[in-house]
């Protein structure tokens, strides 16, 4: 497996690298004062990062998904906060519009999205729907030209300022769960700013409320029932997003604990001399290449997923009802990548907090402020455990997956 990549393709990654060091100080100022980066949208259009995996036909650069993951490990050493939001807007946003809007849809709403006119969010999670979307409460009606939602989502990344959401809710009557685009201006929706975060801090989470909003029959995403089937597909990207984005925390990690450890004396020598301060640093770069190595496999197993769909879309009318657990060579693909993608992303995330946590304990008393890159690397790192599936339930769907069905424990 060949994880090179051209000089195109590094050319745009050091683009994104003069975004991210142009970016550094803003970053770290609105970190501090708990507000949204500003900056971010309009510096990373600039360089065609809000469009970076999507096809040129609406406005993407088109690159492979592992340039993509590459671009997000750059952006994950400015932390996990800035490359939440591309996970948000790109993974889980516009890659869904990829994978499963219908031409006309995509049309509508990529091109907007890839320039960064129109941010995009991905509201699943409720109150009473976390690990389980399946129970989620949120309802649809249909009311002949337009499906009537109602029902209350929370945690959503870049809720505050997303224009473009695709949600999940049941039929009122069958209790089938379908996916929808909804504008964020049509009537009938508020939201609210969830506050007082642990960390993830220049970006922002939302409760948003469907309040009997008219979504037209246009906006429905996939086919009516389909809804679980493309939410779980969304994750796929949205999972290798937080393990590509914990390879760049873990190299910020190691940098700046290298660079203190070589300046701090104590005890009469530096501690970089210390056997166990150098047992942290060798940790952080044995959990840092496991992770990388991981990552760039799932990355390649999705590309290859991507481009068997692209394919299929190609050549089969109604493709969406054919694109399913009866293709052998479409579920083999999927199946593949989900694990891959699963496995890097539990991985990533819990040795990018270990690592994290080596960190702090080196700078000790100067990495407890949320000042040092360390103690922000410390406290992001904390939500990854938690979102894009907890890492309980990804260890549960690993197993189950060797296991066979009939020990899902989950
Ligand atoms: C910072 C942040 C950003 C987020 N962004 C988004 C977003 O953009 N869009 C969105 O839709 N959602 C988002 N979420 C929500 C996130 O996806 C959920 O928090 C996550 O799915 C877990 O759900 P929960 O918080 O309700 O926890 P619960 O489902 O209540 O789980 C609590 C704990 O129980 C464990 N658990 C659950 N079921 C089992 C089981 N069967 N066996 C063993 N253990 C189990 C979990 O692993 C977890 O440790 C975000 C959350 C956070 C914290």
């Amino acid at each position: 497996m060949n994880f090179d990549i051209t000089k195109k393709q590094e050319d745009f990654i050091s683009k994104v690298d003069s975004v991210c060091k142009s970016l550094r100080s803003v970053e770290e100022e609105c970190y501090i004062e708990d507000r949204l980066n500003e900056k971010l949208i309009p510096e990373f259009s600039k360089i065609g990062m809000l469009g970076c995996p999507i096809s040129k036909k609406y406005g993407g650069l088109g690159f492979d998904i592992l340039t993509y993951c590459k671009s997000l490990e750059r952006i994950g050493e400015e932390g996990n906060s800035m490359r939440t939001f591309f996970s948000v807007h790109t993974s889980i946003g516009q890659m869904v519009l990829q994978g499963w809007a219908n031409e006309d849809q995509k049309k509508r709403y990529l091109p907007e999205t890839t320039s960064g006119k129109s941010i995009m969010a991905f509201a699943l999670t409720e109150p009473e729907a976390g690990s389980d979307p399946s129970s989620l409460n949120s309802q649809y009606e249909d009311k002949g030209e337009y499906y009537l939602l109602t029902g209350k989502k929370h945690w959503i990344g870049n809720g505050t300022i997303a224009d473009i959401v695709t949600t999940y809710a049941k039929d009122k009557t069958t209790g089938k769960i379908s996916a929808f685009i909804v504008d964020m201006n049509s009537s009938g929706i508020r939201k609210k700013e969830m506050k007082n975060k642990m960390g993830l801090l220049t970006i922002k989470n939302a409760e948003i409320y469907f309040e009997e909003c008219g979504v037209p029959k246009q906006n429905l995403l996939g086919q009516l029932g389909q809804g679980l089937n493309i939410a779980y597909s969304a994750l796929i990207d949205g999972r290798l997003s937080v393990a590509a984005g914990c390879i760049g925390v873990m190299n910020d990690c190691l940098n700046e604990t290298l660079n203190h450890a070589k300046l701090r004396r104590q005890h009469g020598s530096l501690l970089a001399k210390k056997q166990l301060i150098q047992q942290h640093i060798s940790r952080i770069i044995i959990g840092k290449e496991s992770v990388k190595w991981l990552t760039y496999k799932a990355a390649c197993a999705r590309q290859k997923l991507h481009d068997y769909v692209e394919e299929f879309k190609l050549e089969q009318e109604g493709w969406q009802k054919k694109l399913n657990r009866n293709n052998t060579a479409y579920s083999k693909l999927r199946k593949e990548a989900d694990m891959l993608t699963t496995i890097a992303k539990f991985h990533a995330t819990n040795i990018a907090f270990d690592c994290a946590n080596r960190s702090v304990q080196v700078f000790g008393s100067f990495g407890y402020q949320k000042t040092a890159r360390v103690a922000k690397h410390f406290l992001d790192s904390r939500a990854t455990m938690i979102y894009e599936g907890a890492n309980e339930v990804l260890e549960l769907k690993i197993a189950s997956e060797a296991l066979g069905d009939a020990y899902k424990a989950y």
